[in-house]
């Protein structure tokens, strides 16, 4: 979507093309974005080409305007008056000497007629007041937020939380406010002289920006800065790119595996390299050890007094019940989990990573890959069980494929301790560590 540069490339397209010209005519085919009496606007001297956030706003004489918001794929297209009409144009104003085409392949674009140019939108995105920064939301929600400040999108919140130094998740703190305003200003005022970003398709008129090169983190792959790979999570239900080097104070890699994959001996050689572990099964442990689990679980299984090995049993054979077990563990687990970490890197070892939704809070994650032979032959070895009872406990956990895919990186386990130490190596220098 066109944000403030893009914008405001179009309204100076615009003014070089239509301004004190008339519109003689207008053809529309496709009228549903259209408000008000577009053919007003026909013989109306156009006075100016203004912009108010993601607004386009055209002047006519006698106290007319046009304001157009692109959407998703608006544009606008000079042609000749014996161009063919192509499919997605679907107004075409008329003008002596060529035609003004809009254009919209997916038809969220929106042309208002009134008699005034008030658009309803906050502070300018390159004028940010502290006011318009309070609140407690995270920060690049309230950054997208049109009404408070107008003109910034997914594109630029990411890379101005990424100029402050500010996760895009977090809310912000008094002390970053400045940074923010100034991230803003000097971010949208370059990529305005830029001609904005061109990333998926042609702007308006044909014109490339540039801006999309000058990207820090947004869409990116690497940190511009320090080297690390940059990290992706959903803020605001939209995809939002950082990087957890330069943003966060703490780096927080998940790593998972199969039952009996060997995920503790790649624990131990995490730990020699200093940083903080987190162990959730120790966490467990402890609350089972609490009066209050226990009583809460009877509550939940209504038995008189649970015990964790009757759970366990019960949980390896039923689907539903395990799932009560976690509805009820995962949210207390997280929650001390993440009260333990630490500046600096922090490693959480979290058998259900996936399932309980641990990933959301990782900046990567890491799964111990060993295949399902393997470590059935180990898991039988170490608990002494049965060839039926290891295929249970196997087959209750989410397929250590899926865990492999869903992981950022992973480390084969199958090949022997030098390998493993070599692949462990490689991975955090994908890292970036
Ligand atoms: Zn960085």
């Amino acid at each position: 979507m066109p944000e403030l540069p893009e914008v405001e490339t179009v309204v100076r397209g615009l003014k070089a093309n239509i301004l004190n010209k008339k519109i003689n005519k207008i053809d529309v085919y496709y009228a549903k974005q259209i408000h008000g009496d577009i053919y007003s606007v026909i013989d109306k001297l156009i006075t100016d080409v203004t912009r108010r956030g993601k607004n386009i706003i055209i002047h006519f004489e006698s106290n007319l305007y046009m304001i157009v918001h692109l959407r998703m794929e608006g544009k606008f297209y000079i042609k000749k008056h014996s161009d063919e009409v192509l499919k997605h144009e679907h107004i075409n104003f008329i003008f002596d000497d060529f035609d003004l085409r809009f254009h919209d392949t997916r038809k969220f674009g929106e042309i208002h007629i009134q008699d005034n140019d008030y658009v309803d939108v906050g502070v300018e995105a390159t004028s940010i007041t502290h006011d318009a920064l309070k609140g407690d939301k995270p920060i690049k929600e309230i950054l997208l937020d049109q009404k408070k400040i107008a003109g910034i999108g997914n594109i630029y919140a990411d890379e101005i939380c990424f100029y402050a130094r500010v996760m895009p998740n977090e809310v912000l703190p008094i002390d970053k406010y400045d940074l923010v305003i100034e991230g803003a200003k000097k971010i949208l005022e370059k990529s305005i002289k830029l001609g904005g970003c061109t990333i998926r398709s042609y702007n308006s008129f044909g014109i490339e920006g540039h801006y999309q090169d000058e990207l820090l983190v947004h869409g990116l792959d690497r940190c511009k800065f320090c080297g690390m790979k940059i990290s992706k999570m959903r803020v605001a239900g939209r995809t939002t790119y950082y990087c957890p080097h330069c943003q966060k104070r703490n780096i927080i890699i998940g790593l998972t595996g199969g039952i009996a994959c060997g995920k503790s001996t790649v624990i131990k050689l995490l730990e020699k390299k200093g940083y903080n572990i987190i162990d959730t099964d120790l966490i467990v442990r402890d609350l089972w050890k609490e009066e209050k689990t226990i009583k809460d679980l009877s509550k939940i299984f209504k038995l008189d007094h649970v015990d964790k090995s009757v759970i366990r049993d019960m949980i390896f054979k039923d689907a539903k019940k395990r799932e009560l077990l976690n509805n009820y563990m995962h949210p207390i687990v997280k929650k001390i989990a993440l009260s333990k970490i630490n500046e600096g890197v922090n490693i959480m070892d979290v058998p259900l990573l996936f399932e309980s939704n641990f990933d959301k809070e990782c900046d990567y994650t890491i799964c111990v890959y060993l295949n399902n032979e393997e470590a059935k032959r180990r898991l039988m070895e170490r608990d002494n069980i049965t060839s039926s009872e290891a295929d249970l406990r196997i087959n209750s956990q989410m397929d250590i494929m899926k865990k492999r895919k869903l992981s950022t990186f992973f480390v084969d386990n199958s090949k022997g301790e030098a390998y493993r130490i070599k692949n462990l190596d490689e991975v955090l220098k994908n890292i970036g560590l």
